[in-house]
């Protein structure tokens, strides 16, 4: 076990993470902590690309409108004037590190935009489509290369270390409440280091992976909404997880989205038995908006007892779907199907966590010196329904506001940490059991917590995550961690903040759907969580 000490310590590499990283590593040593290696995140899948004023055409009261809109009242107007007001800047910035945008000739900006749902003009700026990796790869490439940057991959944060936990430990109240640091497990050597930093940020994504079928990477499992909720921040809005109506449904693809471009071109969602049922949910059928064909989607495969429907483009030509689509086809011909000639297996997916941690316009939470940025965070930039490309945006435009705070404040010197004590635990004697509860979590979300919710399916959500909960803990108690148990851990955590929120909501808004309560309440209001007093007490005297 070894400790380390950093001016801050950023957990997670995805877009949020490497931009506050490279604007802090001109003043400061910083630490990089990331599950996996530096570009596995859901920012390298990201493939529409980023919104952004950027030609004559725009304005920015233009993407606030759409953004409002897109929110459903509950966006935060303040917040949406700044990340909006801060695009055009921080896309230039990405330009300054070497990224290299598609560009058009005909265009007065010399980039090609694109328009997505959502929004009135076009103002996506990207990278053919695969605009996350090509900005990952940039943006790694020059934190590989720093001599201020520490990158450890393979480390999974464990917990964070607050005052409060300290105070507990060494039987003493401490006034202000604030993070140290976090204990961080090295994957590979099975080992937990301390890591304590001036400042510390989570930057650790979505929680997709809370629910069965998802558009996100592996990673995405709630750890930093979870580990800011035990160390005592504020979570708000978890009720609004966006889902993606076309993830492609195989059993050897995980996790591929079929683009909403092929609805656009004239794909047509199909039973079975080659019927098309969009048109009984809505007039625009097909090209209705995304949380209308999920819904739709859900509710046939809900009535019939479907795996999946089916987006049939084959009407097109060859060279056609050769040409718009290259990814597509060729991912979906490397499993068997020619979308040429056959139907695509789709099912919606969860794609994108709105809610997260509160946390002010420099990303500060309510613990001194502990920040969240990117898809972890609640900024009030998304409200009740993401626009299209808006998270991207949000990632560079609170890294980097983050790391103007974080620089304004005066360092002060580190102080000794107590190390992981693992002298209660023993290794775990079944592993089935971190399986098949994950398993068992992510089956039960996604069929009573998803897309169409009722009181009955999150009364028997949360009574399962209640006796799952209990279970984890034990086993968290009892036994040595593993990145699963972690994870597994986390998820539980989100999976009941989501519930919590959603059990509150009675209403219908945005991206959240409740058949007992169908109707718009006339003020929006954002749910937030808590923790209770005693909750926070029982947690800070776990051991460390
Ligand atoms: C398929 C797909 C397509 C998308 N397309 C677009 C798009 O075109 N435009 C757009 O704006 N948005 C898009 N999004 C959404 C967008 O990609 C994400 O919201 C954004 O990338 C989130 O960035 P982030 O830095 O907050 O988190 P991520 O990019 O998810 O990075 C999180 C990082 O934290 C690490 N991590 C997590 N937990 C821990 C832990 N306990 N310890 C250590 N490390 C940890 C992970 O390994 C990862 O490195 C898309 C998302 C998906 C999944």
């Amino acid at each position: 076990m070894q400790q380390y000490h950093f001016d801050t310590l950023i957990i997670g590499s995805g877009l949020a993470g490497l931009t506050l990283a490279l604007n802090l590593a001109q003043n400061q040593k910083v630490a990089i902590v990331t599950k996996r290696s530096l570009q596995d995140s859901s920012s390298t899948w990201a493939q529409g690309g980023i919104a952004a004023v950027l030609s004559m055409e725009d304005s920015a009261d233009a993407h606030i409108r759409d953004t409002l809109v897109a929110g459903a009242g509950l966006c935060d107007e303040a917040i949406t004037r700044c990340v909006v007001e801060n695009g055009p800047q921080a896309i230039k910035w990405l330009i300054s590190q070497g990224v290299n945008f598609t560009r058009d000739s005909n265009h007065e900006t010399g980039y090609h935009l694109t328009r997505e749902g959502g929004h009135s003009v076009r103002r996506v700026i990207h990278i053919n489509d695969a605009t996350g990796k090509a900005v990952q790869s940039t943006l790694s490439t020059k934190i590989r290369t720093h001599p201020n940057i520490a990158i450890l991959e393979h480390h999974i944060a464990v917990d964070l270390i607050t005052s409060s936990k300290l105070a507990h430990h060494a039987d003493k109240q401490n006034e202000n409440a604030r993070c140290y640091g976090a204990y961080v497990l090295d994957i590979k050597a099975d080992t937990i280091h301390t890591i304590s930093a001036h400042n510390t940020v989570l930057a650790t994504g979505g929680a997709g992976k809370v629910y069965l079928y998802t558009t996100n990477p592996d990673t995405a499992t709630g750890d930093g909404i979870a580990m800011g909720w035990r160390a005592g921040c504020r979570i708000a809005n978890m009720e609004f997880i966006q889902f993606h109506p076309t993830c492609l449904y195989h059993p050897h693809a995980k996790s591929f989205l079929i683009s909403e471009a092929v609805r656009g071109e004239g794909g047509l969602l199909k039973l079975p038995n080659g019927e098309r049922f969009m048109p009984w949910h809505d007039e625009r059928a097909e090209l209705a908006p995304r949380d209308i064909v999920a819904r739709a989607i859900d509710f046939e495969m809900k009535k019939r007892g479907l795996d999946c429907v089916y987006l049939d483009i084959s009407h097109k030509s060859s060279e056609f779907l050769k040409q718009h689509f290259p990814t597509i086809y060729t991912r979906c011909h490397e499993l068997g199907i020619d979308i040429t000639r056959q139907p695509i297996p789709v099912v919606p997916a969860a794609h994108y966590t709105c809610g997260g941690i509160v946390v002010d316009r420099k990303g500060k939470t309510d613990l001194g010196n502990l920040y969240a940025i990117g898809e972890t965070a609640h900024t009030g930039l998304h409200g009740a329904n993401r626009l299209a490309s808006n998270s991207l945006l949000e990632c560079l435009v609170f890294g980097q506001a983050a790391a103007e705070d974080i620089l304004s404040l005066s360092p002060v010197p580190p102080i000794s940490l107590p190390k992981w004590d693992e002298s209660r635990v023993t290794d775990a004697d079944e592993e089935i059991v971190i399986s098949h509860n994950w398993d068992e979590l992510r089956r039960f979300m996604w069929s009573y917590v998803g897309i169409v919710r009722t009181n009955k399916r999150l009364q028997r959500a949360q009574h399962r995550i209640n006796l799952l909960r209990e279970e984890i803990n034990e086993y968290y108690t009892n036994f040595r961690v593993t990145g699963d148990l972690l994870e597994l851990r986390n998820l539980v955590t989100t999976a009941d903040l989501i519930v919590q929120s959603a059990m509150l909501r009675h209403e219908s808004r945005g991206l959240h759907y409740s058949l007992d309560y169908p109707n718009l309440l006339p003020q929006a209001q954002n749910t937030i969580l808590r923790r209770k007093e005693f909750e926070l007490a029982s947690e800070n005297s776990v051991p460390i």
